[in-house]
């Protein structure tokens, strides 16, 4: 395959080339603990599936292309790709975050990394003057999730990327929301990009997964070491649901996308939503940063419904939509983040960021969209 194909092409064919000894068209799950050794010292390059296992090898070797990566390293979960960054770094160091993130991100930084000695601040990073000001001597890394959940805020990849090299700071981004399909941040300067894999690269709801995409040979050595030392590698059977996952990821992509804006222009003209939150959307105040650092908008939409009381009588009442925590898979996920993806940020914490009770955020499947605007137009008329 020509390293510049398209990225369909991409999606299917890297890492992903016929099976050498069977001509088998899918990759073959390598379903073993261990690797049979020819003499003492002599392997085929396989040894002990911890340290590493052919169908990963494949999966690595495709999300690197799809990304514009050097190297990658898959691993159990997303939050575990995110452990396994930290764990680069020591006692002592500190880290610049957005403000509203991922809520596994900061339970794991506050009640897990700080007790051992690590540094976290956070700051709205969609205004890169602050992300500038949080900056110290022993900052080692900027983390950004761009657009967030829920509430759809962007970061400017390339303006962060740029204050943070003058100061030898890495950027790290969180691009599960976009896919490699419409967000490059490695293109846009970052040094890391981690994914939950479960979400729109597996895109079919039934794995776990999460990768960091490496530009350098010092970070992705760094990683396959905290692969083979902590263990919380992606199983062979996991890593072919996202090979077979990713191949249509294109597709996928491009009717989420389709979906999405459809969805929102139904939401912003509804009577009962009082505001939507979409970065498709010309009135969302950064419209323009989304038509620059994003080549279509996504299938994550919030709106606000005006109260508690409304969120629950309109989400009893979804039939087409399926209320349920997650994102990014073929069928359409409505969820309720105060109560659900956002309860343990607590009722203060979500008014600082502006999380409301009558906040809804819908990841916009892939179903015929009438069908899912009947049913959001059935719900609603519940409010
Ligand atoms: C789901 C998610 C994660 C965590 O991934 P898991 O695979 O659930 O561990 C991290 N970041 C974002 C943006 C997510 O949506």
């Amino acid at each position: 395959m020509k390293p510049k194909s398209g990225f369909a092409t991409r999606a299917i064919h890297a890492g992903q080339e016929p099976d050498q000894e069977t001509g088998a068209v899918t990759v073959p799950i390598y379903a073993t603990s261990t690797y049979v050794q020819q003499e003492l010292g002599k392997h085929k390059g396989y040894e002990y599936a911890r340290v590493s296992n052919p169908t990963r090898t494949r999966l690595e070797e495709n999300l690197t292309a799809l990304e514009g990566g050097t190297s990658s390293r898959v691993f159990a979960s997303g939050m575990a790709a995110i452990n396994a960054i930290c764990t680069m770094f020591k006692s002592g160091d500190h880290v610049v975050c957005g403000h509203n993130l991922y809520g596994g991100v900061p339970r794991l930084f506050n009640q897990i990394l700080a007790d051992f000695g690590m540094e976290f601040t956070y700051v709205d990073t969609s205004d890169v003057r602050n992300v500038e000001r949080a900056l110290r001597k022993n900052t080692r890394m900027v983390y950004v999730e761009t657009p967030t959940n829920p509430l759809m805020a962007l970061s400017d990849i390339e303006a962060i990327s740029k204050v943070c090299h003058r100061k030898r700071v890495d950027v790290v981004v969180d691009n599960t929301f976009m896919s490699p399909y419409f967000q490059q941040p490695i293109a846009l300067g970052a040094d890391m990009v981690v994914h939950s894999t479960t979400k729109f690269l597996n895109g079919h709801s039934d794995g776990l997964g999460g990768v960091v995409v490496c530009t350098t040979r010092e970070q992705a050595d760094k990683l396959a070491f905290v692969q083979k030392a902590a263990g919380a590698i992606l199983s062979p059977f996991e890593c072919w649901l996202v090979l077979r996952g990713v191949k249509t990821l294109a597709v996928r992509m491009e009717q989420h996308d389709r979906n999405g804006r459809f969805v929102a222009e139904f939401l912003a003209r509804h009577k009962k939503v009082r505001k939507v939150f979409y970065p498709g959307l010309p009135d969302h105040p950064q419209y323009q940063l989304a038509q620059r650092q994003m080549t279509g908008f996504g299938a994550m939409i919030s709106f606000e419904t005006g109260s508690l009381s409304n969120a629950k009588k309109m989400l009893k009442k979804v039939v087409v939509c399926a209320l349920g925590e997650s994102l990014g898979g073929v069928e359409t996920l409505i969820s309720h983040p105060a109560s659900m993806t956002h309860a343990a940020v607590g009722e203060k914490g979500r008014k600082e960021i502006g999380i409301t009770d009558g906040m809804v955020r819908i990841s916009v499947g892939i179903e015929n969209v009438e069908d899912i605007i009947a049913d959001l137009d059935q719900a609603l008329a519940a409010i």
